[in-house]
């Protein structure tokens, strides 16, 4: 599946520390600067005299009156314009240090001195050498910090980084959230709570203090609490339950307290808390012990507690975004925290077909293009992983040179999805190839005769991907909720199709099928152990459901005695040699089939559509493939075929 580009990610906390940093910066060169500069911008500039000079001036009495201070002295000589009229010359001394006679030479010669007035900027000299300095280390510190791109935002310790959006400037509305109509519906009465509480409130109702909004990823969670800032006329705190986990212990509970601070202020208002399950987790359990988890302890106990401080109807909404809630702390769903559930699941066909229609709203698309026949084609995918096809058959069509994005693109792009990228660059050597074709023409026989599994579509011999040198695709024709056990029978042969090809042909098998039986011993494990389909076992689940299995500590195979373990295993040994008994036999009824097919396959590298259909028509299935279907056994009589070891 695709990554999820998490643009929310992007609308990063304001850069904060640099704006007050480089202001700083600035304002602190200018005052410098200003110091520097006036005195010499507003005094007119005077001519310097020797002391030696002053003494003598002095002595000879022309001087008339002289400012003494400690570095300077100013003085002024009477002299005569040139109409005769008495006027004044100023000029500057530097004193030589110490000399304890100048005031008696001055009183001896009658000059009139004195001290210069005290320096009205000295306080701000005197302030600015203390305060200063530690400015300008921070103004520094937090420049470099946030050159670093953010760094641990260490000046904003304790504060909560929760972004405000403002009315409409996530710029998402209700509109752009497709195929989750319930979800929908629920959060837009929230809004309407906001709107208009009284409306409510006249009539003794409490209005729900916070809401859980649970999803699989990808499910337009996120982008729903997006649609409530755009449609809610209050303001909207959003951040994420990783963020209040920071490097200082207390920091986390520091965040949660400031966030509720905030939000208390701006009531009415929402505060959203996207991936709760960072924050939340079962609390004590078998990873209790870990020193990371007191902190997240902590925050949890103070959003708790924060979280029954308030007033139902002070108008604060807290709505929460998780994708696993059986993690969750139960405490966190008690009446009056998150007692409301909106569950945001995979859209269904219709759901996806208008998901599809929001996001091709901007994309041009071709007369051929079918949105509701690609979202018959997309079974499993989610709204992120529509929006991703979406793009990518665009940008496949661009590629192109296509006036208009056309069905074959959309096909493409789900095949990419589904598959990963075609990789025609990796050559394989003539007998690889032969192996791949027929491991690939293995699957889809079996595949073919399957009950629910759905039409084998497309086979290839064109790599793709990270490890798929070939590959099978079959496609649901219709969204299925549940799987019947001879279903899962039949999957765990088709996946064991490819390799029991290559032991029919070959003799002998290659590591190609490796990924496929480890997903069919997956299945069959959970046979027994979670569906409890099992006849020896019965419908004992052996697997924890992950509520009680706290994520890397402990079994997630619930305690059981070392007989039973040992009957879990031989079962499901049992049900994988079954199936892979059943897969030799099929293709051994039908090895011209399989012969031709792999040949044809080999020519054409692609076999798809009609001229696949007329292939795999033809299979004909086992004289035991009902009875296995049906109870999971082989009668006894057969052997079983012994399996070949590589
Ligand atoms: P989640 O938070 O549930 O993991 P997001 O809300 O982040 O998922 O969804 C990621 C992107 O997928 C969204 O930005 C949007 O483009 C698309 N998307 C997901 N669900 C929907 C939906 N129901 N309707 C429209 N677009 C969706
Ligand atoms: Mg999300
Ligand atoms: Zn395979």
């Amino acid at each position: 599946m695709p990554v999820e580009t998490n643009n929310n990610k992007r609308k990063m906390k304001p850069p904060k520390i640099r704006q007050i940093g480089g202001s700083l910066l600035i304002l602190l060169t200018f005052v410098f600067l200003l110091n520097a500069i006036v005195p010499s911008f507003f005094g007119p500039k005077l001519p310097q005299v020797p002391y030696s000079d002053f003494i003598g001036q002095v002595q000879a009495g022309k001087v008339d009156r002289a400012v003494v201070g400690g570095d300077r002295i100013e003085y002024s000589i009477k002299t005569q314009n040139a109409d005769g009229k008495p006027a004044e010359q100023v000029f500057v001394t530097t004193p030589v240090a110490l000399d304890l006679d100048l005031p008696k030479i001055l009183r001896d010669n009658n000059v009139e001195f004195g001290a210069p007035p005290p320096n009205e900027n000295g306080w701000i000299s005197t302030l600015l050498s203390w305060v200063a300095p530690p400015l300008i280390f921070f103004g520094i510190w937090g420049f470099l910090l946030n050159r670093q791109g953010g760094g641990p935002a260490a000046l904003t310790v304790g504060k909560s980084k929760a972004r405000i959006y403002s009315e409409g400037s996530t710029g998402v509305k209700f509109l752009d959230v497709a195929g989750v109509d319930e979800a929908k519906a629920e959060l837009e009465e929230i809004v309407d709570f906001l709107k208009s509480a009284d409306k409510y409130t006249r009539l003794g109702a409490k209005i729900p203090k916070g809401v859980l909004v649970v999803g699989p990823p990808g499910t337009g969670k996120t982008l729903l609490a997006k649609a409530i800032a755009g449609e809610a006329s209050v303001p909207f705190f959003s951040i994420s339950g990783s963020e209040f986990i920071e490097l200082f212990v207390g920091v986390g509970a520091a965040r949660v307290r400031d966030l509720f601070e905030q939000a208390k202020q701006q009531a009415p208002c929402i505060v959203f808390i996207d991936e709760l399950d960072a924050l939340g987790k079962s609390r004590g359990g078998a990873g209790g012990f870990v020193g990371g988890n007191d902190e997240r302890e902590q925050t949890l106990n103070q959003l708790l507690t924060e979280m029954d401080g308030f007033d139902a109807n002070t108008g604060v909404i807290i709505i929460a975004a998780t994708n696993r809630p059986e993690v969750l702390d139960p405490a966190l769903r008690r009446p009056g925290r998150f007692d409301r559930q909106v569950v945001v699941d995979r859209p269904d066909k219709i759901g996806r077909e208008a998901i599809l229609k929001v996001h091709a709203r901007n994309v041009k698309l071709a007369e051929d293009v079918d949105l509701g026949t690609i979202a018959i084609r997309t079974p499993g995918f989610a709204g992120a992983d529509l929006a991703n096809l979406v793009n990518e058959a665009a940008l496949l069509a661009a590629r192109q040179n296509r006036q208009a994005v056309i069905m074959a693109d959309f096909n493409e792009a789900i095949e990419r999805v589904v598959a990963g990228l075609e990789k025609r660059s990796r050559v394989l050597n003539e007998t690889e190839k032969k192996t791949v074709a027929y491991h690939e023409v293995g699957h889809a026989i079996i595949g073919a005769l399957m009950p629910g599994a759905g039409k084998v579509e497309k086979i290839s011999v064109v790599p793709r991907g990270v490890g798929a040198l070939g590959y099978t695709i079959q496609m649901p024709e219709e969204d299925r909720f549940l799987m019947i056990e001879d279903e899962i029978r039949g999957r765990i042969a088709t996946l064991l199709g490819g390799r029991s090809a290559e032991e029919t042909v070959f003799g002998k098998v290659s590591t190609g099928a490796s990924d496929d039986i480890q997903k069919a011993t997956d299945l069959a494990e959970r046979y027994v152990t979670v569906y409890g389909m099992s006849d020896e076992l019965g419908p004992v689940a052996f697997e924890k459901v992950q509520q009680q299995f706290i994520e890397g500590y402990g079994n997630p195979r619930r305690s059981v005695s070392p007989k039973v373990a040992e009957e879990i295993d031989r079962e499901v040994k049992q049900i994988v040699d079954n199936a892979h008994h059943i897969a030799l036999s099929i293709l051994q009824e039908n090895r011209d089939l399989l012969e031709q097919t792999a040949e044809e396959l080999l020519q054409k590298e692609i076999l798809e559509g009609a001229a696949l259909r007329e292939h795999l028509n033809q299979a004909k299935a086992p004289a035991e493939l009902n009875e296995w279907l049906r109870t999971g056994k082989l009668s006894q009589d057969k052997p079983l075929m012994q399996t070949l070891l590589v």
